[in-house]
């Protein structure tokens, strides 16, 4: 019960690659890097383990971005054309690589690094990729003319990946859809149809990230616009609970995310974000404890997994450590006392 994991990504050590930055450039080259990424992605395995936490990721650290390093790894995309493109509903502008042609995928994109991180534990291990939405939020389009053909499109492909994960011993595929807090109609209309698609006949635990962001200055500004009382989450969360994903996270820590919307997540297992991805502070694990608590007065504790509120590549490495290390005791403060 309340068996704790992460959103996904860990900082990338500053001796493998430029730190607290989004795409960080990689600090080593060929053979060097290959051994520099398997390096770090062992010690977050530990740190993981020595902290406590129950389902481990490979802290995302073999990518440069979660969703980019994916995308290099597909046929149709030209890497430079480049448009310029206004992401997240015109929050920030990106220059990204444009669509082109019938999108394939030639080979396994992340299964050789999942293959070796599953040796290093026991424990469950998730896997994250890009959900189909937000992908098409991060690339242009110049061949399918619509988002939602595009999104089948790439739905397809991440169904070959996941099942490729799942046979190397993947116990729960997540994708992560950031977008789905931005474009509510767009997510009820087609959305989660493209998300069943990319779990199509998966045998494994499924599960979805949706957030507020990384906390990066364009988010933080933005979360600022938000108001008192964040309720975007209702916009999606009914659609949500009648759909196949098993598992469904929101942020709750120093979040204005009113607890009640997880009322809503009647049937579903949710990672509750208890620590926040702030590059400044630690929660305690009472704080931690005490957001666990509050979930608890909507939701069951066999239907809540403490987690980070969202990925942590952006923030000091010793300051994810900690984080870690008060999500774990403060997931054990509340289990000692039930
Ligand atoms: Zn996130």
């Amino acid at each position: 019960m309340l068996e704790t994991t992460i959103a996904g990504s860990l900082p990338r050590p500053d001796w493998l690659a430029e730190p607290e930055a989004l795409k960080g450039a990689w600090k080593l080259t060929g053979e060097a890097l290959e051994q520099g990424k398997q390096r770090a992605a062992e010690q977050w395995i530990r740190h993981q383990e020595r902290a406590g936490i129950d389902i481990l990721t490979d802290g995302e650290v073999f990518r440069r971005h979660f969703v980019h390093t994916f995308l290099e790894g597909v046929d149709g995309i030209d890497q430079d054309t480049k448009t310029v493109m206004g992401i997240r509903d015109n929050r920030y502008d990106l220059e990204v690589p444009t669509v082109t042609a019938a999108l394939s995928r030639p080979a396994p994109i992340h299964v050789d690094e999942f293959r070796f991180v599953r040796s290093l534990t026991e424990r469950p291990l998730k896997f994250t990729l890009p959900g189909p939405m937000t992908i098409c939020d991060t690339i242009a389009d110049a061949h399918y003319g619509s988002r939602a053909d595009m999104a089948m499109a790439f739905a397809d492909l991440l169904n070959a990946e996941a099942k490729e994960l799942v046979a190397a011993g993947a116990d729960v595929i997540q994708f992560d859809e950031p977008a789905f807090n931005v474009f509510f109609d767009d997510v009820n209309e087609w959305g989660i149809d493209a998300l069943h698609r990319a779990i199509d006949g998966l045998t494994c635990t499924t599960a979805v990230h949706i957030c507020y962001g990384y906390g990066i200055e364009e988010n933080i500004r933005w979360k600022a616009s938000l108001g008192d009382e964040w309720r975007q989450y209702e916009r999606i969360f009914p659609a949500l609970n009648a759909s196949r994903i098993d598992q469904i996270s929101l942020e709750c820590a120093d979040s204005h995310v009113p607890h009640s919307v997880m009322a809503i997540l009647k049937d579903k297992v949710l990672m509750v974000g208890a620590v926040a991805v702030t590059p400044d502070r630690i929660e305690t694990p009472e704080e931690v404890a005490a957001t666990i608590r509050s979930a608890m007065d909507y939701v069951d504790p066999e239907r809540i997994l403490p987690c980070t509120n969202c990925g942590m590549t952006p923030i000091p490495y010793d300051i994810a450590l900690g984080k870690l290390q008060s999500l774990a005791a403060g997931a054990k403060i509340v289990r000692d006392s039930l």
